[in-house]
Formats: structure tokens, sequence, C-alpha cells
């Protein structure tokens, strides 16, 4: 029995907020490394971290979602992989104080895999292992590969996660509203992208993040989910609402109340593990933890 099962058997679980849009606000400048903070501005990071335990987090995502060596790559730091992703956990693991489990994001590599790319599965399990062995190397309770829209992208880093034994291993897909259902940008839906990470051995599979979905969207996402995970623990991430246009940025307008009316309705539906994407903040994770507490 892992962490995460002995955690669901007490009731569901909380994940944490975004980490993207927490840093920007930090100073982070657009279209720059995130990554590269774990070892620059490591108080930055460590600071959100710890402001999502404070609001009732149990587990935080490392700072590594462009982690792998060929993300990295497009900053010039594709020979940092190991030291950023080992940064990252370490300052995780001090902000949790015990009271979280630790686990490393892993985004998309950014590309596409062949035929639509030019990047072959070798070599994506090359940079996956890089990047996860790191993680594991520094000491991560467990992985999410998160945002994919890819189904064999993500059973792809699923499997590589799964060669490190039994340690839990989350899977997550970006969805959009289509005609008849949701679909990601590749045009999977919802039963391929969740049949395709639990073959891969995903231990909680489900959605984060997403193109254009309110929250009431993500209800019915939570209720296909809920539906085809064949009894799997489902994870599901929203972004704080609907995205908005304002001064040429992207904002996100959802309150913590929306959020933790959110939270109420989504455990209804059946969903074990929550948190938030985009444009969530410690505020609106705090609002959530007091609709799981109220439930235990
Ligand atoms: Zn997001």
């Amino acid at each position: 029995m892992t962490w995460l099962d002995e955690g669901l058997a007490h009731g569901p679980l909380l994940g944490d907020g975004a980490m993207g849009t927490m840093l920007l606000r930090a100073g982070l400048k657009p279209g720059t490394s995130s990554e590269l903070w774990n070892v620059e501005r490591p108080d930055a990071v460590e600071a959100v971290h710890r402001a999502y335990v404070d609001a009732g987090a149990r587990i935080i995502t490392t700072n590594t979602f462009g982690g792998s060596p060929i993300a990295l790559g497009r900053h010039g730091l594709g020979d940092r992989a190991a030291e950023l992703n080992a940064a990252a956990v370490s300052l995780a693991r001090r902000a949790s104080d015990g009271k979280a489990r630790v686990i490393g994001d892993v985004g998309p590599f950014g590309g596409f895999l062949e035929p639509y790319g030019d990047t072959t599965i070798e070599e994506l399990e090359t940079t996956l292992r890089t990047q996860i062995g790191a993680l594991r190397d520094a000491g991560a309770d467990g992985i999410v590969v998160e945002t994919m829209v890819d189904p064999v992208e993500l059973a792809t880093a699923v499997r590589v996660a799964r060669e490190h034994g039994e340690w839990p291993v989350f899977a997550t897909f970006a969805f959009q509203r289509h005609v008849d259902g949701f679909r990601t940008l590749m045009g999977t839906t919802v039963e391929q992208a969740i049949s395709a990470a639990l073959m891969a051995g995903a231990d909680a599979v489900g959605a984060n993040c997403g193109t254009d979905l309110g929250l009431d969207d993500y209800l019915r996402l939570a209720d296909a989910l809920v539906g085809c995970a064949d009894g799997r623990p489902v994870i599901v991430q929203p972004n704080a609402g609907t995205p908005h246009e304002a001064d040429g940025r992207i904002v996100y307008l959802a309150t913590p109340m929306d959020l933790a009316d959110w939270a109420l309705r989504a455990i209804s539906a059946g969903v074990r593990i929550l948190g938030g994407c985009c444009g969530t903040t410690p505020d609106h994770l705090r609002a959530m933890a007091r609709i799981l507490d109220a439930l235990a």
C-alpha cells in the first residue's frame, strides 16, 4: 500500500495550486525558464510551496514542469536538468515541513512526436529518464505527469516513472470542449486518454488546466473521467475559471468561494484528489481545504 492509498482511505486529498502564475507575480519574466529559479530565486519558489502547505495542501508539486533536458534546452539549460530538478525537490521538501508529500512535476516536452514532429520515442524516453531519475534520486514521493495532450507522450512518461517501482504516479490531460464532449488538442477523447494512462500504469488519472474551460465544464469533465477511470482515483485540478484577456494578459477571475463550491460538487461527482491550475492561489486552496475539512 502506498502513501496515496493510505491517504485516500481517510477521504479526498488536496493538492496545491498554480506555480507558474504565482512566480510570474513574483517577477519571473514570461518566456524564461521558471526552473532556473530553483537555484537563482529559491526563496521565491519555496515561499509559494510554503503558502500552499499553510493553506492546507497535502500534496505539493515541484517547480519542474519544463524540467526535462529537451524543454530546458530551449533556454540553453539542457545540461542542468539533474541539478535543477534536484534543487526543486529540496525546496518543496523543506517547505512541506513534514505536512505534505512532494511529487515531481513532469510537463510536456514541448514538441511533437514522430510522425507529427521529429522527436522519436527513444529520445523522449531518454529525456524523461534524466528528469524523473533526478526527481527520484532527490527524494520525490511520486510523479505527476500533467497538462498532456498526446496520450503516447503521457503513456511514455508514466512508463518511465513506473520503472522506479511502487511510488504513486499521477497522470492528467488538458482537455478542451468539443462538439461531442471533451477532447485534447490532439483529438483524443476522455475515454481514450484515460485508458492510455491506466494501461501505462498510472495510479490516479484525470485532468488539469485545459483550454477555455469554466468551472461548470470541469464538473462535466469530472463526470466523464469518473465514468471511465475503472475505479481508480480521479484527480481534477481546474484553472481559476474561464480565462479572460485584460490589458494583453490572461487573467482568471474565479474567487476562492467559487473554487470551494466547485470542490464540494467535484467530490460529490467522485473526484478523489483536488487542486488548482492556472490562476489559483493559496487563498483558493485554503477555501477548498475548508470544504475537505468540513466533510472529514
Ligand atoms: Zn494550468
